[in-house]
């Protein structure tokens, strides 16, 4: 479908911000990606909810992104509408032991609550760059935490566009992955975070520690989209990469990190293809030399 006859078709939804043929190397930590041909951010989740409902309607394909820190979005852009989550939908708000917080809100906005109030058990995410949706849809963890351990519920729009709640198990967290991977068009609104009440220095010297932890460990001067690779069972992805002497390892602009192995880092130029090229390579080196199969932890979107 063009794009005229795209915009034609949601020109009348208020609360959107449109942008067409729109970069997303923008709108990816790793700073890759082709266009997208109509790019909308929805500024409530009512224009969210009008925006998603139409475009089933029409049948014009959705693509939804968070803040886009664990993506790689391919040379040749995404077809349809690309919906970003992140700076529309940003309310978040404290009550009692809980947090409420819109699927646009950053984790390190949440953190920032939570230190406010005195509220433990957000630490371990106060470093990740992304927004609540996208954690809750990849369960993200660090440092021993998940969002498994603190999510208790959430509101999200179903494959009809109606708005279903979920509570406690029904996320079926596991690694890297939960209830939401279950289908391709369910969109998350919002969480509810159960927190304990803790000790107000100690939480401000745990995220503290563990921010400088990142900062000594990750190559955070470069763009990347965090872990290539999910954690093999029984092995670390990035020792395997070491020592199948992949570190430093090129194609094209995108590289093996020499300071962490487990990053694919963009040096300046990186196309998805340079990307996507050196995930093959570490993946069939690694396989040759132990017998172990990497899994990608990027999620690749766009034409394919
Ligand atoms: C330097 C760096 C460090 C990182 N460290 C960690 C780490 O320690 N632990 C970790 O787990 N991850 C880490 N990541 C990866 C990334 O930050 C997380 O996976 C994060 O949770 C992704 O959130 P996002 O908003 O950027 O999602 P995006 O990257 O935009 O999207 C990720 C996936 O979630 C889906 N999605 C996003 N929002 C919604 C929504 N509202 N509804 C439905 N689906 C949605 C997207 O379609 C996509 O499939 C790191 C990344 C970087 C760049």
């Amino acid at each position: 479908m063009k794009n005229i006859d795209i915009l034609n078709k949601i020109n009348d939804i208020s609360g959107l911000k449109i942008r067409e043929n729109e970069p997303m190397s923008l709108h990816t930590s790793f700073k890759i990606g082709g266009t997208s041909d109509v790019f909308a951010v929805p500024e409530s989740k009512d224009a969210l909810k009008c925006l998603i409902k139409r475009a089933k309607e029409e049948q014009i394909p959705v693509t939804v992104i968070g803040a886009g820190s664990n993506l790689l979005v391919s040379d040749k852009g995404i077809r349809g509408i690309t919906i970003k989550i992140a700076t529309g939908l940003t309310k978040a708000y404290v009550k009692d032991d809980f947090i409420y917080a819109d699927s646009g809100v950053s984790l390190a906005k949440i953190a920032s609550l939570a230190l406010k109030n005195s509220l433990t058990g957000f630490e371990f995410a106060s470093g990740i760059p992304g927004t609540l949706g996208g954690a809750v849809y990849m369960n993200a963890g660090a440092y021993g935490g998940e969002m498994k351990d603190v999510v208790v519920k959430s509101e999200y729009l179903d494959e009809k566009a109606n708005i279903k709640t979920i509570i406690g198990d029904s996320h079926e967290f596991g690694y890297r992955s939960s209830f939401f991977h279950s289908k391709d068009d369910l969109v998350i609104l919002s969480s509810e975070i159960k927190l304990q009440k803790g000790d107000k220095k100690e939480i401000e010297e745990k995220m503290a520690d563990l921010n400088q932890r990142r900062k000594d460990k990750q190559p955070l001067n470069f763009p990347s989209a965090g872990s290539a690779f999910k954690r093999p069972e029984g092995y670390f992805a990035a020792k395997l990469i070491e020592d199948a002497g992949l570190k430093g390892k090129s194609v094209g602009g995108a590289q093996v990190s020499e300071k962490h192995s487990g990053f694919i880092i963009n040096t300046g130029s990186a196309t998805a293809e340079d990307v996507l090229g050196l995930l093959r390579l570490v993946k069939e080196t690694v396989f040759e030399k132990f017998g172990v199969m990497l899994t990608p932890e990027i999620k690749f979107i766009g034409e394919k």
